[in-house]
């Protein structure tokens, strides 16, 4: 070996050095600007995690020593744990993104998140690797949601409104006709309101109204606990003092059972202000779904027939009408009634 060759090979390892230091700094600079990231990024091969940055590891509340290696998997919770092996094995199989909208995340410290997951196959030497990106849109879910509820609800007592009763009335309605499953409506009216806010108060009056919707609350929780969720029983504000609950696949018996449990309810429930302590009653009116029915305001009036009866009957207590026969006979004793009273 002459003095020259030796001269090149020792040039040949300083460049192979030195491109090697450029190499790792490189990867140390990418590292830090991909943690600058304003959001979550994994790099994940089939068996575990290649790189994870800092907005990554703090989605799991986890380093990235302790990420690093492992399966992301390991560190999501049993309930989104189907959702994210199906996108994995969507990104990995396909060339195109596969993405979750909205993925709710209960964090270690208890604060709930909701993220969008993106995730794509990257070109890569050798084995396959999919990128996972987690954008935190929490905020703007937030606002979406309350925004939603907003529309949906009554503000004084947080039950549905009546806007959002009917919308989901009519799908629980096409939904039994369908399946020929029975369906019942009760509308409940609170008896000689206007003696209430008159005697103790608007403000006295808002905290009934508050009580009522608690107690029917309380028994329609009862009455749900063993249900699948589409056949809750659900409240709403119709509007004033009235009320109106629907009972999926409930026959009238059962309903005219859950209609006089919930009445005594709120006839035993004191209603408590700051100055006083008092009782109140409601009526309520009963109806069930008949084949003629075509929409919910069909059940809604004859409900609303048999609630005018318990009231005219004496009010506190619940009123049948199984039919529109029935609601001739209601008519027929409303008019009586109103007659006895003239
Ligand atoms: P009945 O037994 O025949 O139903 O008599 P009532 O007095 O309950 O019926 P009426 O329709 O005469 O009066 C209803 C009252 O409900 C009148 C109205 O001021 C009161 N009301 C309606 N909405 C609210 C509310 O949000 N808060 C309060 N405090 N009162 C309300
Ligand atoms: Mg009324
Ligand atoms: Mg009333």
């Amino acid at each position: 070996m002459s003095d020259f060759d030796f001269f090149e090979d020792t040039y040949g390892i300083e460049a192979a050095q030195q491109t090697q230091n450029i190499l790792i700094d490189t990867q140390e600079r990418i590292g830090m600007v991909l943690d600058l990231l304003p959001m979550g990024l994994f790099i994940h091969q089939p068996m575990g995690i290649l790189f994870a940055n800092q907005a990554a590891c703090s989605i799991f509340g986890q380093t990235s020593d302790a990420m690093v290696g492992q399966h992301i998997l390991d560190f999501v919770s049993e309930k989104n744990r189907p959702l994210i092996q199906h996108l994995m094995d969507d990104a990995f199989d396909k060339n195109d993104p596969a993405i979750i909208d909205e993925l709710d995340i209960i964090q270690p410290n208890g604060n709930h998140k909701v993220f969008k997951i993106i995730a794509s196959s990257l070109p890569w030497e050798g084995t396959p690797v999919i990128q996972i990106l987690a954008h935190d849109i929490s905020e703007a879910k937030f606002n979406e949601r309350e925004l939603i509820r907003l529309s949906e609800t009554d503000p004084l007592t947080g039950a549905y409104n009546r806007r959002k009763f009917i919308t989901l009335s009519q799908t629980t309605l096409q939904q039994a006709k369908q399946q020929v499953a029975p369906l019942c409506l009760i509308t409940l009216d609170i008896d000689h309101f206007k003696k209430v806010n008159d005697s103790k108060g608007h403000e006295a009056g808002d905290v009934a109204l508050k009580s009522v919707v608690e107690t029917i609350h309380i028994c329609l929780k009862r009455h749900n606990q063993n249900l699948d969720p589409e056949d809750h029983a659900v409240l709403a504000r119709m509007g004033g003092e009235e009320f109106a609950v629907l009972i999926p696949k409930s026959s009238p018996e059962e309903s005219k059972r859950l209609a006089n449990l919930i009445k005594v309810a709120i006839e035993d429930t004191p209603i408590e202000t700051f100055l006083d302590s008092f009782h109140i009653t409601t009526s309520i009116g009963l109806t069930t779904l008949i084949n003629e029915d075509k929409t919910i305001d069909h059940l809604l009036r004859r409900a609303d027939k048999a609630l005018y009866l318990a009231k005219s009957n004496g009010r506190n207590r619940v009123e049948v009408a199984l039919s529109d026969d029935d609601e001739q006979d209601v008519t027929h004793h409303i008019a009586r009634s109103e007659a006895r009273n003239d």
